[in-house]
């Protein structure tokens, strides 16, 4: 098959030509017709990540079918836990000690196949290509995650304007909540984006903003934001870090934090998480802004994300021969 290979971290991505793998028992072998590129794999890609597994196919927002029956699926992140751990039996399996995430510690998606654990697979939501689907798989489902931990924030700050925060402002707006959204200084083009999805209110990350917000969620991958969105928060707001990798966090005044506010982050996700977003997606609905690449694009799209030139999602379009050929 097709696959895009990591042989090492700091390295391009390499077009490659792999066996077929093979579903083991309770797994299942998905034929993959789209997969999102997250700045996960982005940060896979780059060494920013411990312990990638590599070889390595990356991807963690996989949309399928299933070989033998047909059946569509979406293959997220978590790919594995151990059910019995501390954290697994409190219901945060988002933390499992021996966890396996998806195109990290298992092969993922940029390729044609992909084998997953049964368990761990959702049914995809109705009304979505493959192609609009895939950003919901970890984007929607990390963001869902970050807002619920902003609890019941009325006044909600997005901080990086990409794939993650265009879903989650859909999902605020949809849950009655009222949103701001903060891009890179001069982004104009990404304030307007953020404003079409129902920000009231868009402006660079050092601008003011309007109002004093109940909690704020940073999905840029930049530590700089953290006593920026602190400032911004009223006493006891909420400060959710959303991505996996991040750059020092700046030191700074105490008074930012005091005040019973609260700094956080959000780590994986749970299968719960991944059941409500999807049911709700239909029901908003969401609307996915994509930029579609092939395959062998996977390089073009990881450089596009590094310099925040995607609107939207950047996905991988899987064109795949038909099953046992
Ligand atoms: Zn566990
Ligand atoms: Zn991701």
């Amino acid at each position: 098959m097709r696959a895009m290979v990591l042989d090492a971290p700091g390295s391009p991505l390499r077009a490659a030509d792999l066996p077929e793998p093979v579903a083991g028992p309770g797994e299942v072998l998905v034929r993959v017709a789209a997969c999102g590129v997250c700045r996960t794999d982005l940060h896979v890609v780059d060494g920013e990540l411990p312990r990638p597994k590599l070889p390595l196919v990356v991807g963690h927002q996989i949309v399928g079918e299933v070989v033998g029956d047909g059946r569509g699926v979406g293959i997220p992140w978590l790919g594995w836990t151990d059910g019995e751990c501390r954290y697994c039996r409190a219901g945060l399996e988002n933390l499992c000690e021996r966890a396996q995430f998806t195109g990290y510690d298992r092969d993922g998606g940029y390729a044609e196949y992909a084998v997953a654990d049964e368990r761990y697979c959702f049914a995809l939501p109705s009304g979505f290509s493959a192609v609009e689907a895939a950003p919901l798989l970890c984007a929607g489902l990390i963001g869902y995650r970050a807002l619920s931990l902003a609890g019941d924030a009325a006044r909600v700050g997005l901080y990086g304007f990409g794939a993650s925060a265009h879903i989650v402002a859909q999902v605020a707006r949809h849950q009655g909540r009222r949103v701001f959204g903060f891009t890179r200084d001069g982004d104009d083009e990404g304030q307007e984006f953020a404003r079409s999805l129902g920000a009231e209110w868009a402006g660079g990350s050092s601008q003011v903003p309007p109002e004093e917000f109940d909690a704020a969620i940073i999905f840029a991958p930049v530590g700089a934001l953290v006593p920026l969105a602190l400032r911004a928060v009223r006493k006891a707001g909420v400060v959710v870090c959303a991505g996996i990798h991040m750059s020092d966090i700046p030191s700074f005044p105490y008074e930012l934090l005091w005040g019973e506010r609260v700094l956080r982050s959000v780590a994986n996700l749970t299968r719960l998480d991944g059941e409500e977003l999807l049911a709700l997606a239909p029901e908003i609905p969401i609307r996915t802004e994509v930029e579609a690449f092939a395959l062998e694009d996977a390089n073009d799209a990881l450089d596009r994300m590094r310099s925040g030139r995607i609107r939207g999602a950047a996905v991988l379009r899987t064109t795949a021969a038909a099953a046992g050929t």
